[in-house]
C-alpha cells in the first residue's frame, strides 16, 4: 500500500508551490503542455501525488524533470493554480531528497542557513589565502608569487574530488529512487546513455520545444558555455590562465577568457533583470536560493574581469586583493551550488532522460514478453 505523507504538500508549498491547493484536477495543464509525451503526463499527475500525499511516487518520477518551466501550463489553468511554479518547487523538494547529506535540504527551507554557509564559505577561502600566500611584490603585478599555481590547483583538486564525489552519490540516489528497469542488458545502457545525456547535457535542446523558452534556452547555452570554458581554462590551463605574462589579445586563452566572461555577463545578467523587472509568468516568484546562485555568479564574473583589468593596468595589490575576493565567490559558487542546489540540475535533468528511457525500454519489453505468453 501507498505511503501518505500528510506533509507532503505543506513542504512543497515552502519550495515556492504556493497555489497548487486551487487544483481541481481538470487537466488543461497536461493538454497544453508541449513536453507531454505518451506515458509522461505532466503536470496534473504529479501534482495529484503531491495533493494526495503519495510521496514515495513523486519522489520515484522523473517528470518533474522533463519540464523545462515555460509556463505555457500555468497561462492556461483556469483556477491560477501556478503548475509550473509547482513542478518547479517539485524539482527543488526532489533535489533535497536526492542528497543524502540533508544539507540541501537545510539550505532550501532557511535563508539564514544559506548566508551564513556562503559568508563561511567566503570567509575560510579568504583567510586560508591569507595564511598561505606567497610574498606580495609591489613594484609589478606578480600572481605567480601571490599564489603559486601548484597550491591553487590543488585546491582545485580537492574541490573537484569532493563535489564530484557528493554529485555523484546524489545521481546514484536518483537512480534507486527512480529506475525500475531490471534486466536490461548493459551495452543497452551505454548505448541509450549516449543517445540520450550526451546531446541533452550539451545542448538541452529540449528546452526548444517549447516556444516561449528560445531566449531562456540562449541565456541558458551561454551561462553553460560560458562557465565550462573558465573552468577548463582554471582547472586544464591554470598555468597559461594565471601568469605575469600579458599575452596580446587574439591568444586564445585571453580570447576565450574574454568570451566566456561576455557570455556570462549576458546571461547571469538577463537572469537577474528578469527577477528584478519580474516581466514573465515564470519569473513571478524566485526563491531565494535562485538569487544566491544568480548573485555568486555575477560576482564571480565581475570580479574575474577586474583581476584582469588591474593586471592590464599593472596596479599590484589591487590585482591580488581581488583575485582574493574572487576566489571567495567562487567557493560558495561551487560547494553550494553544484551538489546542493541549482546547478544540480544540468546533470540531474539529461539523466531524468536517460532514465525515463531504461524505464520505457523495460516496459515495452516485459509488454512484449506478456503477449507472447498469452498468444501460447
Ligand atoms: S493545475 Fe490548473 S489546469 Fe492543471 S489540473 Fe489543476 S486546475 Fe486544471
Ligand atoms: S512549465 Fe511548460 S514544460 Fe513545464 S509542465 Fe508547464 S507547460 Fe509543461
Amino acid at each position: 500500500m501507498a505511503k501518505v505523507n500528510p506533509k507532503l504538500i505543506n513542504e512543497l508549498k515552502e519550495l515556492g508551490a504556493f497555489d497548487i491547493s486551487a487544483c481541481y484536477s481538470c487537466g488543461i495543464c497536461t493538454v497544453t503542455c508541449p513536453l507531454v509525451q505518451e506515458g509522461h503526463e505532466f503536470p496534473r499527475k504529479i501534482i495529484r501525488y503531491a495533493i494526495l500525499g503519495l510521496e514515495d511516487k513523486l519522489v520515484s518520477s522523473t517528470e518533474p524533470w522533463l519540464c523545462y518551466y515555460c509556463g505555457e501550463c500555468t497561462q492556461s489553468c483556469p483556477r491560477g493554480a501556478d503548475p509550473a511554479g509547482f513542478m518547479m518547487a517539485t524539482r527543488r523538494y526532489l533535489t533535497t531528497r536526492y542528497d543524502q547529506t540533508g544539507f540541501s535540504k537545510r539550505l532550501y527551507k532557511s535563508r539564514f542557513i544559506e548566508f551564513i554557509s556562503a559568508a563561511l564559505l567566503f570567509a575560510l577561502t579568504v583567510s586560508v589565502i591569507y595564511l598561505l600566500h606567497g610574498p606580495i611584490v609591489l613594484s609589478k603585478v606578480d600572481l605567480d608569487s601571490f599564489l603559486p599555481t601548484h597550491l591553487v590547483e590543488l585546491g582545485d583538486l580537492v574541490i573537484l574530488v569532493v563535489l564530484s564525489g557528493l554529485l555523484l552519490a546524489n545521481i546514484y540516489r536518483m537512480y534507486r529512487f527512480t529506475v525500475s528497469a531490471k534486466g536490461i542488458p548493459f551495452l543497452v545502457h551505454i548505448k541509450e546513455f549516449i543517445r540520450t545525456v550526451v546531446p541533452h547535457f550539451l545542448t538541452q535542446v529540449r528546452m526548444l520545444k517549447c516556444s516561449r523558452n528560445t531566449i531562456n534556452w540562449i541565456m541558458h547555452v551561454l551561462i553553460v558555455y560560458g562557465y565550462a570554458t573558465i573552468f577548463i581554462l582554471v582547472v586544464v590551463f591554470l598555468p597559461l590562465f594565471q601568469t605575469n605574462i600579458i599575452y596580446p589579445i587574439y591568444n586564445p586563452v585571453r580570447l576565450g577568457g574574454y568570451l566566456a566572461s561576455a557570455a556570462l555577463i549576458v546571461g547571469a545578467g538577463y537572469g537577474i533583470y528578469g527577477r528584478i523587472r519580474k516581466n514573465t509568468l515564470v519569473r513571478q516568484y524566485s526563491h531565494s536560493t535562485d538569487w544566491l546562485f544568480l548573485t555568486l555568479l555575477y560576482l564571480t564574473i565581475v570580479s574575474g574581469i577586474l583581476i584582469d583589468v588591474f593586471k592590464y593596468l599593472n596596479l599590484p595589490l589591487e590585482t591580488y586583493v581581488i583575485y582574493t575576493i574572487h576566489l571567495g565567490f567562487v567557493t560558495p559558487l561551487l560547494v553550494l551550488e553544484v551538489p546542493f542546489a541549482k546547478w544540480s540540475h544540468l546533470a540531474y535533468r539529461p539523466l531524468a532522460i536517460y532514465f525515463t528511457r531504461l524505464n520505457d525500454i523495460a516496459k515495452t519489453k516485459s509488454e512484449a514478453h506478456i503477449l507472447v505468453k498469452v498468444s501460447n
